[in-house]
Parts: structure tokens; C-alpha cells; sequence
């Protein structure tokens, strides 16, 4: 379980996070949306430890994330997390993409590595492109391949941050298929997300995020179809 306890985020004197709670729990789908500069992305580098916070907790599984005597490097071994922009190793293979970081961090063997990348691959539909470089796939093969490298760590939890916002339309609907597929697998998942109508699909929850805080939180169909905030109302209207 993630758990996020009155969190303030300031960078120098812009506060970005003004007192988020929420609680992510094992097995649930939660989307998070919010325009443009309301702090979504700042929220998961925070879970995942990568920004520091100046007030509240993050705990996750029972471990707190900005705690000194905290092994940020294990901790982020259960977090694995996508981003918009692609960024694969553009000198190896996708195979050897996604067998660098459990080589590396889980000092397995060079057999076991490819292996378990081979797996993954396979798992995000990429399994004939193994032996191809990373700027021979299109950009919907390029974000499956990240999923995949993240996958391969064997995370407990996926952070999702708007992996479709740079893509081709004809390009969204494949990843986004990876992600309904792993939702189906019971993988816990944050999904920041600009595409609405996949947040009431596949979200089981939905944060709606203004100004640093958290506006509306509930059932992804409630607050598509009924939210109670006018702001929620107001911003649906605008990417609806
Ligand atoms: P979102 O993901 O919802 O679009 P962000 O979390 O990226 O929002 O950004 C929230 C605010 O924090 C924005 O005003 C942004 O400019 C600012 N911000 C984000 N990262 C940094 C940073 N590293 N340094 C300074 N300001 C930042
Ligand atoms: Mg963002």
C-alpha cells in the first residue's frame, strides 16, 4: 500500500503539493488528472523518493520514503515508474535494455538477466524485437519497452506518468492495452493521464488534482459521470 499523509512540495518559494492525502491500496487503479502544472508529476517523484518533501509522509508498504535511515535504492526497487519521453539506452538492444537494471541491481547472472528480459518482452508484446536498437521501434514499441524494463525489476507498484502524451494517436491504443493488461493481472498502478474516457474505464479510482491539491477523489465512474466539485465539472468540460 502507498500512503501519502498531508505532503507539502515546495520548489524554492513556488508550492507545488499543498497537503495531499491519499492512500493507494494493493490491487487498485488509481488515475490521477489535473491540468498542466498541478503538481501530478512532482507527486510521483515524491513517492518514488525522487524529490524531497517539506512536510508530511509517504509511506510505502509500511516503509517511509523520506526517512534518513531509508535504502532508497531497495525502496525503489518495489516503485517501478514510466514517463512521457522515452529513454531506453540508444547503444543496446531491447533485450539488453531491459536486463541492464535486474543485472546490475539484483546481481543475477548474464543468463538469468536475458532471460527474465526475454519474458517481459514477450509479456508487452514485444517478444520478436529483442535484437532490435531502440530507435528501430516506433514510439508506441518504445514505451512497451520501458514498461518492460520497469517490469523486470518485478515491482510491487507501477507509476504511470502520461505515457501516452507524446505518442501518434494510432499509436496510444497499444500501450494503453499494456496497461489494461496488467490492471487484469492485479498490478497496483498510479496512472497520471490526460485521456479521460481511459481513466473511467480502467481507473478503479480517480484523484482529480488542482493547484497542488487533491479537488475530488472517488470512483473513476462517479467522478467522470457525477462529480460533486465544480471545478472537477468545469475542467471535464474542457478535456471532455
Ligand atoms: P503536472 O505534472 O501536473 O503538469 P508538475 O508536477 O510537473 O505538474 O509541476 C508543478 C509545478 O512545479 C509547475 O509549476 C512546475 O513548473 C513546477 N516544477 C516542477 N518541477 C520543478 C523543478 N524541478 N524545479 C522548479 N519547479 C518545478
Ligand atoms: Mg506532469
Amino acid at each position: 500500500m502507498i500512503e501519502i499523509h498531508n505532503v507539502h512540495k515546495a520548489f524554492g518559494s513556488l508550492k507545488v503539493i499543498r497537503g495531499v492525502d491519499l492512500e493507494i491500496k494493493k490491487g487498485e487503479v488509481l488515475c490521477l488528472i489535473g491540468a498542466s502544472g498541478s503538481g501530478k508529476s512532482t507527486l510521483l517523484q515524491c513517492v518514488n523518493g525522487l524529490e524531497p518533501i517539506q512536510q508530511g509522509e509517504i509511506q510505502v508498504d509500511g516503509i517511509s520514503v523520506h526517512a534518513k535511515d531509508t535504502n532508497l535504492n531497495k525502496l525503489r526497487q518495489k516503485l517501478g515508474i514510466v514517463f512521457q519521453q522515452y529513454n531506453a539506452f540508444p547503444h543496446l538492444t531491447a533485450l539488453e535494455n531491459v536486463a541492464l537494471a535486474p543485472r546490475v541491481v539484483k546481481r543475477i547472472s548474464k543468463a538469468e538477466a536475458r532471460a527474465l528480459a526475454s519474458k517481459h518482452l514477450k509479456h508487452v508484446g514485444l517478444g520478436d524485437k529483442e535484437d532490435v536498437f531502440p530507435s528501430r521501434l516506433s514510439g508506441g514499441q518504445q514505451q512497451r519497452l520501458a514498461i518492460a524494463r520497469a517490469l523486470a525489476m518485478e515491482p510491487s507498484y507501477m507509476l504511470f506518468d502520461e505515457v501516452t502524451s507524446a505518442l501518434d494517436p494510432e499509436l496510444v491504443g497499444e500501450v494503453l492495452d499494456t496497461l489494461r493488461m496488467l490492471k487484469s493481472e492485479g498490478m497496483t498502478m498510479v496512472v497520471v493521464t490526460h485521456d479521460i474516457v481511459f481513466a473511467r474505464e480502467t481507473g478503479d479510482r480517480i484523484a482529480f488534482f488542482k493547484d497542488g491539491r487533491i479537488c475530488e477523489v472517488g470512483e473513476a465512474w462517479q467522478v467522470v459521470n457525477a462529480p460533486r466539485e465544480e471545478h472537477t465539472r468545469q475542467f471535464l468540460k474542457r478535456v471532455l
